[in-house]
């Protein structure tokens, strides 16, 4: 199943991208996709009355906003330098246990959103990856056990604002959380849409010309050890991310660096999760 949000900012309604690809109007289910949806079984209730309902529901009007897939979770974990060839270009050594850091939830929006340059940003680069998202409460996980705590998957651009992630001191997460940096989807795709999140095709091109080709069998930490892993920590909730980390090709690793300006034009996607597009924009 293929979970979609439609609407304004902040008042988004939930939908489905339906098997024959129409994007239908949902709401009538009376649930969105958040914290109590994964965890009550959402995706296997939605399932069942899809099967008597999916006939009345109403089609999304072409040209409607789409939002983020799910309601803002209670967090976004990241995944640093999870790619070989990232760590290399980031002049970083390949960690020998998941490097972690924490993006502001308020940074999500829709995957064809203009993405701001914070005021003052001089070097904004881009991060195509793939992003687990829980299903279920999550804390002190076996490896063998991880998979049934993941509910699905979705596309995110992990942007950053190099300068202050790296130049500012102390922690990433001041490069990572500004409004907008967090674009995710177009869509949330169960678990079942993908079989093996460990082979798909991932790629991010600005302005038509190709930075990031790679594939997730690239991951040096798999999907079920970050899930086990984090959980070693903290709580992971229904319908928070762990964003898996980003292939080589950032503009941080070009010679010489290429950051994104207002007008340049990011167009990413993965094997199975859609194609996102968005657009730089300036402060205002
Ligand atoms: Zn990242």
């Amino acid at each position: 199943m293929k979970l979609i949000r439609f609407g304004q900012p902040g008042k988004e309604k939930p939908g489905i991208i339906d098997p024959k690809g129409r994007y239908l109007n949902v709401s009538a289910f009376g649930e969105d996709y958040g914290e109590a949806f994964f965890e009550n079984d959402g995706l296997a209730r939605l399932a069942g009355w899809l099967d008597a309902h999916a006939a009345n529901c109403p089609e999304i009007r072409p040209g409607e906003r789409i939002g983020p897939p799910l309601v803002r979770p209670s967090k976004i974990v990241c995944v640093g330098l999870n790619y070989a060839g990232h760590a290399t270009e980031s002049k970083m050594a390949l960690p020998t246990e998941p490097v972690l850091f924490f993006k502001s939830t308020t940074a999500i929006c829709g995957p064809y959103d203009g993405v701001i340059l914070p005021k003052g940003a001089t070097k904004l680069d881009w991060e195509v990856e793939l992003a687990v998202v829980i299903g279920k409460r999550a804390s002190y996980v076996d490896e063998a056990e991880a998979m049934q705590y993941v509910a699905g998957y979705v596309l995110h651009n992990d942007l950053s604002e190099r300068a202050y992630q790296l130049e500012r001191g102390g922690q990433w997460v001041k490069g990572k959380s500004a409004d907008t940096f967090a674009p995710l989807g177009p869509f949330l795709a169960d678990k079942t849409e993908i079989p093996d999140p460990h082979r798909l095709d991932i790629w991010l091109k600005v302005n038509g010309i190709s930075f990031q080709s790679s594939n997730t069998a690239d991951l040096v930490f798999k999907v079920p050890t970050l899930v086990s892993y984090i959980s070693q920590f903290m709580t992971l909730l229904p319908g928070d991310l762990i964003s898996t980390g980003t292939p080589p090709g950032v503009g941080l690793g070009l010679d010489p660096p290429r950051y994104l300006v207002p007008g340049d034009v990011m167009e990413l996607g993965i094997e199975g999760l859609g194609v996102a597009r968005q657009v730089v924009g300036a402060h205002r």
